[in-house]
């Protein structure tokens, strides 16, 4: 079976790609097939959006698709930035202007907790949509820490950790965070639907 993996983000397809591969299945990234259609994440939930970007390709293609959608909740803040983690400092930012104004927005807050939330959603050529969440508890870091990742994973800091996901390495990382949960609960759900197509 051949599944489109629909992300531009290399770090997302690298972990996906090492969750979900397994016999039988074909994983193909958005670089393997030309002139795919641009999906607006314009849904007011995770959910809505990575059905809305598999469901777009699926039928683009006629191949089934598997769709992410992240948002990081902060306690403080009444769960921003949430479904729009992306363009908190803005459209079209960098992932450094989103942290700072993230950590300048909890200076002298003593309540740091927060919760990544990751929808994966798997549609076929038809349109259904089958979605599955992970997530992951923990706090933002009092400043940018490490190297590694992508996005927050410099100020996100799992719950019973004292690194930032920035400081893990990437199989660390899969081991607790939200995608990674996510993959996992959706490879075990959808055994049956992605065995022999
Ligand atoms: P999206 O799911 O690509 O729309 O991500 C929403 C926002 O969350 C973007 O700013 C991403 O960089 C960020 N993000 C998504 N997944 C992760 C992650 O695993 N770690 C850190 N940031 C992430």
């Amino acid at each position: 079976m051949k599944l489109l993996v629909a992300t531009h983000n290399p770090h997302k397809l690298e972990e996906i790609l090492t969750i979900f591969a397994r016999p039988g299945l074909s994983l193909l990234s958005m670089r393997d097939i030309p002139d795919l259609p641009e999906v607006i994440e314009d849904g007011d939930t995770l959910a809505a959006n990575a059905c809305k970007k598999a469901i777009a390709l699926s039928r683009a293609t006629g191949l089934w698709a598997l769709a992410d959608d992240t948002g990081l909740e902060v306690a403080a803040l009444n769960g921003e930035p949430g479904v729009y983690s992306a363009r908190y400092a803005g459209e079209h930012v960098s992932y450094a202007a989103n942290n700072e104004k993230l950590l300048a927005n909890l200076v002298g807050q003593a309540n740091r907790r927060a919760c990544f939330r990751s929808v994966i959603a798997l549609t076929d050529p038809a349109g259904n949509c089958h979605t599955v969440e992970g997530r992951c508890e923990g706090f933002i870091a009092e400043s940018i820490q490490g190297g590694n990742g992508f996005g927050y994973d410099p100020v996100f800091i799992p719950e019973g950790g004292a690194k930032t996901f920035a400081e893990l390495t990437p199989a660390e990382k899969n081991r607790v965070s939200h995608r990674g949960k996510a993959l996992r609960a959706a490879a075990l759900a959808w055994a049956d639907l992605l065995q022999d197509r």
